[in-house]
């Protein structure tokens, strides 16, 4: 079948928001997104009265979440306020995976000891998304079912990861074609990483289930509560939304990517945005299901990781990719893409039926210019106000490490234990050209290597 075919097969069958310009900004209604599908979280009422707390949380995806969380197990009165719901951020609408890992050291120099305590704290909790899990019954579909890294070729530095990370102590091995037959079921690749770490999450199940947790504990989450001023109270600060404010000593911004806050607006000029997109298939069928994927990795295609995928809880595959300029509503072009390269990988799947659930974008809000070392970041914006942003592609696990760390930094008043540097909102250089770079330049011509077999 020719890639038009395809696409003539999908269109019209998904649900599409109205808006174009809604998902080039990342900001079409939750709902779009396949994450919520498996089950609706609770709606939380918006703040409507003046209260106090010790500590302010804005925005609840998953850095908010686990720092709330963290808060209240520390016995600190903690209030989260939410512009829209819970885990209707970037958080609700990611691929999936949790990937244990760093891509790359090199943020890490920029640290007063060159990233020790980073790295060792990062190596200790690399299992905190099935730990937190575990920990308070959250019921996100996470399952720790590993990684793969596949490739078509032998590439050096796939063997210097599995070195690397075998030091810290991982479990991981470099694989041959015949390993990768039978974890992934197919011969298209011939060498690879098999990480026995890592796996997936529900994110948005996750996120609220943290938010959840954080209630039990005593925090307060308001819904619908978009804060539009955050203004010096004496020795505190009131944070206020349309219908109520709260006065707390600490805030903390954990908003990402959404520029167009009123307040403190030097935190968007500090992150390079780039959207992307996710698609969820239907419930595939047994006869799919024994061809693709049957050790139920996390798959990443190296080097260019076009069609990362995860199957989930529900049998639906799930993929994320990013799309070119002006084509981000375009959910029938990228799930033809898609199941082209499934179906290339898998001939023998044949004309079995594999239909498009649901598809959605999201926006990334990065650190770097350069993917990989995209950390997060943690500003001081004012005396007692902190603002912990710009996770990049790699919130799952950095959200949670991250707001835990701090929150038990500031329960502790031990602000020398935070993880990351304290620095201050710096503006970052042409922002635009990232998403340029990226969108314009390297998904095209990785697509076009990846049709002439050239990778
Ligand atoms: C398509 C896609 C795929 C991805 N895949 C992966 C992946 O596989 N693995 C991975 O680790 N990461 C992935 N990521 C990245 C990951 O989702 C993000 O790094 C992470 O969600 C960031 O979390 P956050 O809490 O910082 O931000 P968000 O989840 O964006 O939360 C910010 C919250 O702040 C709220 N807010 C904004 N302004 C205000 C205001 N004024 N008042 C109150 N609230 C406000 C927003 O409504 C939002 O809920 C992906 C992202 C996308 C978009």
């Amino acid at each position: 079948m020719s890639w038009s075919e395809y696409r003539r097969a999908v269109a019209g069958q998904v649900p599409v928001f109205p808006v174009a310009d809604a998902y080039e900004s990342g900001v079409v209604p939750i709902r779009f997104s396949g994450w919520p599908l498996s089950q609706q979280a609770p709606a939380y009422p918006a703040l409507d009265q003046d209260i106090a707390a010790d500590v302010v949380v804005v925005g609840a995806g998953l850095a908010g979440a686990s720092l709330a969380l963290r808060l209240a197990e520390n016995g600190v009165r903690v209030v989260v306020l939410e512009a829209d719901q819970p885990g209707s951020g970037a958080s609700g609408r990611n691929a999936g995976h949790v990937q244990p890992y760093l891509a790359s050291f090199a943020p890490l120099r920029a640290h007063a000891d060159q990233g020790r305590r980073f790295t060792e704290y990062f190596v200790e909790h690399r299992d905190i998304v099935f730990d937190l899990c575990r920990k308070h019954g959250l019921e996100a579909d996470a399952a720790k079912s590993g990684m793969v890294d596949a490739a078509c070729r032998r590439h050096g530095a796939l063997e210097d990861k599995v070195k690397r990370w075998k030091d810290f102590g991982y479990d991981l091995d470099l694989v041959g074609a015949e390993q990768l037959r039978e974890l992934l079921g197919t011969d298209a690749y011939s060498h690879g990483i098999h990480w026995r770490e890592g796996g997936r999450v529900n994110p948005y199940l996750f996120t609220n289930g943290m938010i959840a947790a954080a209630i039990g504990l005593g925090a307060r989450v308001h819904g619908n509560s978009c804060v539009q001023a955050c203004e010096p109270n004496g020795a505190s600060w009131r944070v206020r939304t349309a219908t109520g404010s709260v006065v707390a000593q600490q805030v903390v911004i954990c908003t990402n990517g959404h520029a167009g806050n009123a307040f403190f607006p030097e935190l968007a000029r500090t992150q390079f945005p780039l959207v992307a997109c996710g698609m969820a298939t239907r419930p595939l069928s047994r006869d799919v299901l024994d061809i693709v994927n049957p050790a139920r990795v996390t798959l990443m295609q190296y080097p260019a990781g076009l069609y990362p995928l995860i199957i989930d809880g529900r049998d639906r595959l799930i993929t994320a990719t990013i799309p070119g300029v002006g084509r981000a509503q375009r959910a029938a072009d990228h799930f033809a893409y898609f199941l082209r390269y499934l179906r290339r990988t898998y001939p023998q799947l044949g004309d079995a039926r594999i239909e498009l659930e649901s598809y959605w974008t999201g926006m990334t809000a990065n650190s770097s210019s350069d993917y990989e070392a995209s950390y997060p970041k943690l500003y001081r914006v004012a005396d007692g106000v902190l603002a912990l942003i710009n996770f990049g592609s790699w919130g799952n696990v950095m959200g949670p490490m991250m707001g835990t760390n701090l929150a038990d930094a500031l329960a502790g008043d031990r602000f020398q234990d935070c993880l990351l540097p304290l620095e201050t909102p710096k503006a970052v250089q042409f922002p635009g050209l990232f998403e340029t770079k990226i969108r314009r330049v390297l998904i095209p011509a990785a697509r076009l290597a990846d049709r002439l077999n050239l990778v």
